[in-house]
């Protein structure tokens, strides 16, 4: 048998676990998918937007690969911990697989950026998805008249969305009743979204950008004359990849667009998305609260990129959340190239010194870094476990202690197991049935726990 470890339950860590048990060549495999949250599923439960209810769906198939009988899942179980280290869970299993993500949000690196009110857009979505880790956050939404999101991925047009939504289409979904009741109290009247480059390269995809020009009571704008510093909007013969080019012309109809025709006449919020503004100080007032962001406006270098022009722009904002990217973080014991924010492989084999670790691998976006939508994740990982297929031979040879579940629980870890998941999401769908809701998440530690041993 040929026991292997998954770290992370998330889309790569389950698409390795389930391409690992459910190939041919080698025969007995058997996989651990370990979690350092009670809940799986990663990204697509505490990342996917809450109203994205098709993406979410994407858990149902997860689910099925996590109830593979040569599958287990241990929840709250932390690798590199003090109780489990990385070079313990390998000496427990012949091979792991790290799919642990990128969790850390990246800074602006501009003065300002520790006022009250300025946020990462990983805290926003952590918050208002129930991660237990965000359960203390608090965004102070009801003072906020104006939002900035900075960056033009698709983070940034979600936090944009769940701004502008109003309770009527938020409380059908799973979000924790406090961060509904939070939005649901918010004063946001506009909120405007920044991108430092042109309208033609923008990160988002063309479905995420067209939805918030259809949001019930949202007026989206974008102003012609801004777009049109872009040589790629103007010139319609421009030749663009197939995503920016369908970008673009949604913006050319938003900027053409008669707003009360976009909205049915009763306008509630607006989003407007800036183009060519650099983000170059967060503006603050009384009391160390944002009041709002100086920009710098940019023009194309004809390179692709831009360069400053010189004329400053401030814009007033009550709530900023910067949404550049995600960063990974490195893991005690694992190897870590700050540059990229990625463990350093070759075919998804671990490298130490240069040499591949024997019995280490790596998915997701610790692997390649945070980009790509959820099935990008599909063939990284097919890639990683064709790598410790091929290996599988020397790895075998070497005899394992126990099973590693004995283990972890004799190191002090309390897995919670399938039922344990099947227990919270019993739990969460009662909480969701008291407050007249579908289910509804439980966004906390205790909470999570208690529902997992049935004491909740
Ligand atoms: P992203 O796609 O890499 O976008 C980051 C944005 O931040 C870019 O517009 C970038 O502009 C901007 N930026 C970076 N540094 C900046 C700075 N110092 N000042 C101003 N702007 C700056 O990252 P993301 O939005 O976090 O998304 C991560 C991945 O998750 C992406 O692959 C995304 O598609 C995926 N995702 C998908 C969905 C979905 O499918 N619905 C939802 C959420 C996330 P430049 O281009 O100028 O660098």
């Amino acid at each position: 048998m040929l026991r292997i470890a998954v770290v992370g339950s998330g889309p790569s860590g389950v698409y390795a676990a389930q391409t690992l048990v459910q190939q041919r060549e080698v025969p007995g495999v058997r996989v651990d998918v370990l979690d350092r949250l009670p809940a799986p599923y990663g990204l697509v439960r505490y990342g996917v937007a809450p109203d994205h209810e098709k993406i979410k769906s994407l858990q149902g198939s997860l689910r099925t690969v996590l109830e593979d009988e040569r599958i287990r899942f241990f929840g709250n179980v932390e690798v590199g911990g003090p109780e489990l280290s990385t070079a313990r869970l390998l000496e427990l299993y012949h091979a792991v697989v790290y799919c642990v993500g990128a969790a850390r949000d990246r800074p602006l690196g501009i003065p300002g950026e520790d006022l009250a009110g300025v946020h990462s857009a990983t805290a926003f979505v952590a918050w208002y998805s129930g991660h237990p880790d965000a359960a203390a956050e608090a965004f102070g939404l009801p003072g906020v008249d104006s939002a900035i999101v900075i960056g033009a991925g698709n983070v940034a047009v979600d936090v944009t969305r769940i701004l502008a939504r109003g309770v009527p289409e938020l409380a059908p979904t799973d979000m924790p009743q406090p961060a509904l009741g939070a939005l649901g109290a918010s004063g946001v009247r506009e909120v405007r979204m920044v991108a430092r480059r042109g309208p033609s390269q923008g990160k988002f995809t063309t479905k995420e950008l067209r939805e918030l020009g259809t949001l019930p009571g949202v007026e989206a704008l974008a102003d012609p004359a801004e777009l049109g510093l872009d040589p790629a909007y103007a010139d319609p013969g421009a030749a663009l990849p197939a995503v920016n080019r369908r970008n673009v012309e949604v913006l050319r109809g938003w900027a053409t667009a008669d707003p009360a025709a976009q909205t049915g006449g009763g306008v509630h919020r607006r989003i407007e998305l800036r183009f060519f503004l650099r983000p170059v100080e967060v503006l603050g007032g009384e009391g160390g609260r944002v009041t709002g962001m100086r920009f710098e406006r940019t023009a194309p270098d004809g390179r692709g990129g831009v360069t400053g022009t010189g004329v400053y722009e401030d814009l007033p904002a009550q709530l900023v959340l910067r949404s550049v990217g995600y960063q990974g973080v490195p893991l005690p014991g694992l190897p870590f190239d700050e540059r990229t924010g990625t463990v350093p492989h070759a075919a998804g084999r671990v490298l130490r010194a240069g040499r591949a670790s024997v019995g280490e691998y790596v998915a997701g976006w610790i692997k390649r870094g945070p980009t790509g939508v959820i099935g990008t994740n599909r063939p990284c990982a097919k890639e990683t476990a064709s790598s410790l297929l091929q290996d599988a031979g020397t790895l075998a040879r070497r005899e394992l202690p126990q099973d590693p579940l004995e283990a972890l629980r004799a190191a002090g870890l309390r897995p919670v197991e399938w039922p344990g998941w099947l227990a919270i999401e019993t739990a969460e769908a009662e909480l969701g049935r008291s407050l007249g809701r579908r289910s509804v998440k439980i966004p906390d530690w205790a909470g999570l726990l208690a529902a997992a041993d049935g004491s909740g």
